[in-house]
């Protein structure tokens, strides 16, 4: 068979651990066979990050800034452990963070849904995908202790001049302060990826803060999303038929429960921190939660939400047969490979990315799969564990 063709390249981060060899099985079974990749490499395993002095990330991300759709293996976030383990002369930053700073982009998380794996919530018959606003609130905020008597003022400068605030007066008992803030134009760029996000997929898109409390503050995050709706979006979500629905977080938690799913749920910072793990966990397995990054101007980095799987590293590098899911890994080949298909007009590309996927669930449907999903399935099929690499040649065998 001929392999398919590629005009542009896809931008390649390999990363760490267990997902850095499941990468390569991935290529080597599932797309080396069937694509003739065109990719543009970039080795983001800690030791090389060590050796470009982390250079090797900007430079990845200002390639995915070019071209357009970049795929990302799971990287380490080094903490002081991994500065020992690796002899590191930087604790470096989170390779994630970095891109995501680089491309100004939201991350949409959404979980791949198949038979047998049911989530905690029985009406939950379609993906919730989460968008989580990645800048600012609580994640960069100060604080401070009051002590008794004391009192807490909030303090502007601007070009209106001075203003101060009384936040409290302490008199009866010490207590605690913060300041925190966000801006007009992070908040836009939220905003338009998760307009764009929607349009893309055809899906419905929800937000919601808690403006009646919130008068100033979380009241911004609505105006901005109504007046960013209203001036480049409304009449392309009539044609697409789907709607921006704008409502009180707590109400919106309410829906959701109560929900079919199927929608994007836009969350601010804290919001989409708490809500994002309710929603994977109540989906069934971290190890079947896609990722993707998508920035305001229309770049996309696809990756798995799971980590490097460094406990079952360290099982894997004493010989021990390891049977680690590979799903959203091979999920991030085929959004991305997909996504290159669809702006190149290369309509095999996209069909493959439709064939893989399907070959992925079926194969899982039918009973063969690793052993995390083992251990909730609840289908009809009978049962067999694989390790990854076989479990990855089952699916090569159906993609077939
Ligand atoms: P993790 O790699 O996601 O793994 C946590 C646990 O979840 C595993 O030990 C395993 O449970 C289960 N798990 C996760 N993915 C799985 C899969 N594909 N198949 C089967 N089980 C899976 O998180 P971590 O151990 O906290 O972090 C490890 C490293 O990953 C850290 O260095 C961290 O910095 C990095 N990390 C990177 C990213 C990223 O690049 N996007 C995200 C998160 C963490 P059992 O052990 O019970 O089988
Ligand atoms: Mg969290």
């Amino acid at each position: 068979m001929e392999k398919i063709k590629m005009t542009t390249p896809i931008v390649e981060l390999d990363g760490d651990e267990m997902t850095r060899h499941i990468w390569q099985w991935i290529k080597d079974i599932l797309i080396l066979p069937n694509v003739d990749l065109k990719s543009e490499y970039y080795d983001l395993g800690l030791a090389n990050r060590e050796k470009t002095c982390d250079k090797v990330t900007v430079d990845s991300a200002n390639a995915i800034k070019k071209y357009g759709v970049g795929v990302k293996c799971a990287t380490i976030t080094p903490n002081a452990q991994r500065v020992k383990e690796y002899n590191l002369t930087q604790m470096w930053k989170s390779p994630n963070g970095t891109v995501r700073a680089i491309l100004d982009g939201t991350v949409f998380r959404a979980p791949i849904m198949v038979k047998g794996i049911t989530p905690y919530i029985p009406t939950w018959t379609k993906p919730i995908t989460i968008a989580r606003h990645a800048y600012g609130d609580i994640y960069k905020d100060v604080e401070g202790y009051v002590k008794k008597d004391g009192k807490a003022k909030l303090v502007i400068e601007d070009a209106d001049g001075r203003r101060e605030i009384e936040i409290f007066d302490f008199a009866k008992s010490g207590g605690v302060v913060m300041g925190m803030h966000n801006t007009d134009k992070s908040i836009t760029s939220f905003a338009k990826s998760c307009f764009n996000y929607a349009l893309d997929t055809r899906q419905s898109l929800w937000f919601a803060t808690k403006d009646t409390i919130s008068k100033t503050y979380d009241h911004r995050f609505k105006d901005i999303f109504a007046s960013v709706f209203e001036s480049e979006y409304k009449s392309k979500f009539q044609e697409a038929n789907i709607e921006y629905f704008y409502t009180l977080i707590d109400d919106a938690v309410a829906r959701v429960v109560r929900s079919e799913g199927g929608m994007i749920w836009a969350c601010k910072n804290y919001d989409g921190d708490v809500m994002s793990d309710m929603v994977a966990t109540a989906f069934g397995s971290l190890a079947m939660m896609t990722s993707v990054l998508v920035s305001p101007d229309g770049n996309y980095e696809y990756e798995a939400a799971h980590g490097t799987v460094t406990r079952h590293y360290y099982k894997f590098l004493k010989g021990e047969d390891t049977s680690t899911n590979p799903v959203a890994t091979i999920y991030a080949w085929s959004g991305g490979l997909r996504k290159r298909g669809q702006l190149d007009g290369i309509n095999a590309l996209v069909e493959f990315a439709d064939k893989l996927e399907k070959a992925t669930v079926d194969t899982i449907e039918g009973g063969f799969m690793t052993g995390d999903l083992a251990a909730i399935y609840k289908g009809e099929a009978s049962v067999v564990k694989l390790n990854t690499v076989d479990f990855l040649k089952k699916i090569a065998e159906k993609l077939a």
